[in-house]
């Protein structure tokens, strides 16, 4: 491909409204453009970069058994409202009549259209299990589209659904899935970890997040390592198990109150009181289900509303307003587990609930449920008496903390979530009446899965953990080229040759990018360095009178640069090429479980 004839019109300027570095390198280097808020067109950079994981992705889910279909993307709302999403998807769905007053909505994923499909046409046991896939392009009206194609409204996604007779075959399929979102992650050349996810609204049931690593990821996760340094276990911060602390220490003094003049934070009552953070008791008001919840944790710690929810088994989890503590009796700033103010007929009793963290630890600080005044010097056992099914896992977890899965230490780590598995079970089957005819002759609804990608926002991903100071830095399996090749001058010998070389290269099946540009050579070197290609075959000037050229990874510094005599530059970019192409095929099979 010559540059001359490429449509990327790079920019000078960082765009202004681009925050992260996959936003501002992609508007700048020419692979995209936006339209409207979340909503890009791809040009063909970006292009070739997302045919090449979406191919990935076909190669390694074909190789899984599963297959490829198109799907409507505009879907009637009946499908909808038979599941229940209609009212239940909230404002991300956008919907829209046709012109005979019908509604509609544009798929912002398919559960309802591929549970149709296959209610409709498999009907026996023996045709299952099924996987059927797509890649197609999704909407959904994000509140906040932002970070370029890394949340935007308009995304192309693999989407893919399996159905089975029984939990059991539905649970290896999500194995198999999971070996197969390994694979390909690893194929892109990206550093990942899979990650134990909430499961949200349909609770329950196994989910897990394929989280690219990069410091700008939204996502906040942990995880343990093996003496080797492979993961033995990871999981969002909100969902990872802290292991309860073993404290037994002896209280000192006694009890009492003290006063805490206008002192409500943890802060504020820890230097008041010369303590540290840690001892002074954080309560957290929770209307759970309708009924007041205290939560307790250590001050530097926070409590987290998906362990709470999860507990106690609650279905709504919300904080407490300060005119609903007071109306409950309670004191907020000044809240604590010694002497709960007693159910009365305005108001139930308030509950408590204590992060496992705190068991037996003395000398702490709590709020004594009193304007003003602090309880101190409060010891587990003595004066804090917690029953067995009020302590738990209630905290979020952070790096140093140790698993509560298998006791080792935590790391912490930042994450983009570029793909789900999720257990589904038969929420949809069962709403939708969507059964098969199963050995029995009685009729069952299908056990499902699902599982996503996003192509786009993969590629955006491996921006974020791939880039330098000079712009992109592609992993090869994804880059849009495999080689910049650098015309140094636009003379005729230069040229020549270097069309020499790029049909030379195309032979062998590397995909070059041919700077023909009548440019100066830094130009030249600034542009590929931003769109990012791995490997540079600098041509002409000096080094072509010496009989050499000039050879160079994206990833490598100025001196490293290799002089290569001009008949072995082939050998030597196929060479680089295939070699780093090897390296993710040979991580891909490493990974695999
Ligand atoms: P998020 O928590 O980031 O909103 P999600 O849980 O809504 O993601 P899923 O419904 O599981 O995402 O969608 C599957 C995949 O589609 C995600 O893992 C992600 O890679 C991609 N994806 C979801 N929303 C967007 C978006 N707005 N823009 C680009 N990709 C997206
Ligand atoms: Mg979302």
């Amino acid at each position: 491909m010559r540059y001359s004839k490429l449509l990327a019109p790079t920019l000078k300027e960082t765009p202004a409204d681009a925050v992260v570095v996959s936003h501002r390198l992609m508007l700048r280097a020419g692979y995209v453009r936006k339209l409207s808020a979340g909503i890009y067109t791809y040009l063909p950079l970006a292009q070739r970069t997302f045919t090449k994981v979406a191919n990935i992705i076909r190669e390694e889910l074909n190789r899984a058994g599963a297959q490829e279909l198109t799907m409507p993307a505009v879907q009637p709302a009946e499908l909808w409202q038979e599941s229940g999403r209609w009212e239940q998807y909230g404002a991300e769905l956008l919907r829209f009549k046709d012109r005979k007053g019908n509604d509609f909505v544009i798929g912002p994923t398919h559960e309802e259209v591929i549970t149709a499909l296959v209610r409709d046409e498999v009907k026996s046991y023996k045709q299952l299990p099924l996987n059927l896939y797509q890649i197609q392009t999704k909407f959904r009206d994000e509140v906040r589209p932002r970070f370029g194609i890394m949340r935007g409204r308009e995304f192309v996604m693999k989407d893919a659904y399996s159905f089975h007779v029984d939990d059991a075959d539905a649970h290896k399929e999500y194995d198999n899935m999971f070996r197969a979102y390994t694979r390909i992650f690893s194929r892109c050349g990206l550093r990942f970890r899979a990650v134990e996810a909430d499961t949200g609204s349909i609770g329950g049931n196994r989910s897990h997040e394929f989280q690219v690593l990069a410091d700008s990821g939204e996502d906040a996760i942990v995880f343990t390592v093996d003496a080797a340094g492979k993961p033995t276990y990871a999981a969002n911060v909100e969902l990872a198990p802290v292991a309860a602390a073993e404290h037994n220490e002896k209280p000192e003094l006694p009890c009492s109150v003290v006063d805490t003049p206008k002192k409500k934070t943890i802060e504020e009552v820890a230097a008041f009181l010369g303590v540290p953070p840690a001892r002074v008791l954080k309560g957290v008001l929770f209307d759970v289900d309708g009924k007041p919840v205290l939560a307790m944790c250590l001050g530097d710690r926070d409590i987290n509303e998906v362990k709470l929810k999860k507990v106690l088994g609650a279905k709504d989890v919300r904080l407490l307003l300060d005119e609903e503590a007071k109306a409950a009796g309670l004191k907020p700033g000044f809240v604590g587990p010694l002497n709960l103010p007693a159910a009365q007929a305005s108001h139930p009793s308030v509950m408590l609930a204590v992060d496992h963290g705190v068991k037996g630890l003395a000398g702490l600080v709590c709020g004594a449920n009193a304007w003003d005044k602090h309880h101190v010097q409060v010891a587990w056992g003595r004066d804090l008496i917690v029953a067995d099914d009020c302590l738990a896992d209630l905290t979020t977890a952070k790096a140093g903390d140790r698993c509560g899965k298998n006791s080792d230490v935590y790391q912490a780590a930042r994450g983009i979530e570029v793909g789900h598995v999720f257990f589904l079970g038969t929420k949809y089957s069962t709403a939708m009446k969507a059964t098969f005819q199963g050995e029995d002759k009685a009729e069952h609804p299908y056990v499902m899965g699902c599982y996503g990608i996003g192509v786009t926002r993969t590629a955006a991903a491996a921006i974020e953990q791939n880039h330098d100071d000079d712009g992109i830095r592609w992993p090869a399996p994804i880059a849009p080229f495999h080689v910049s090749l650098v015309a140094l001058g636009v003379d005729k010998e230069t040229m020549d040759l270097a069309e020499k070389l790029e049909g030379a290269l195309e032979g062998l099946g590397i995909e070059v990018l041919f700077d023909d540009r009548d440019e100066r050579p830094g130009v030249k070197f600034k542009d590929n360095d931003l769109i990012g290609n791995p490997v540079r075959l600098a041509v002409g000037g000096k080094s072509l009178k010496e009989g050499v050229v000039e050879v160079k990874l994206r990833s490598e510094t100025k001196e490293q640069l290799r002089k290569v005599p001009i008949n072995e530059a082939v050998h030597v970019v196929a060479a680089l090429v295939n070699g780093l192409l090897a390296d993710a095929r040979k991580a891909a099979d490493d990974a695999a479980v």
